[in-house]
């Protein structure tokens, strides 16, 4: 946990958040400023900067997991979604708190911008 840190203190329930998902390794609430009409964040209760500073596989795989779950319950797992770590920033990363988008409900461009 960090003091400061905005994700730790939605964690904490510091911050208020439209929680969609959760479990005792991560947490998963709508983003602020949704950028597909599912915009789902998944961030681990672990505070980890960026990917640059994880090194547990098992949670970085339960992101993808937990996102995947997510995915199937917003209704959006056949259609189609992504899923998208943005790693520091010149990624566009503005939290420092690690944390997976899920982005679905529309037609997602490629390559992303
Ligand atoms: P990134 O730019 O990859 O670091 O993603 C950070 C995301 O957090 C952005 O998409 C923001 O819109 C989102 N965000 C910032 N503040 C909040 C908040 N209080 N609640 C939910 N999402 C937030
Ligand atoms: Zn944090």
């Amino acid at each position: 946990m960090a003091e400061d840190c905005l994700f730790c203190r939605i964690i904490r329930q510091e911050i208020p958040a439209k929680l969609v998902f959760e479990d005792e390794h991560c947490v998963a609430f709508r983003d602020i400023n949704p950028q597909a009409p599912v915009h789902v964040l998944v961030v681990p209760r672990d505070h980890v900067p960026s990917l640059n500073q994880a090194h547990n596989p098992a949670m970085l795989g339960h992101l993808q997991l937990a996102a995947a779950e997510i995915a199937k319950r917003e209704g959006i797992a056949e259609p189609g979604y992504r899923t998208v770590i943005n790693t520091n920033r010149g990624a566009g990363q503005t939290v420092f708190h690690i944390h997976l988008h899920l982005l679905g409900g529309r037609d997602l461009g490629w390559p992303p911008g």
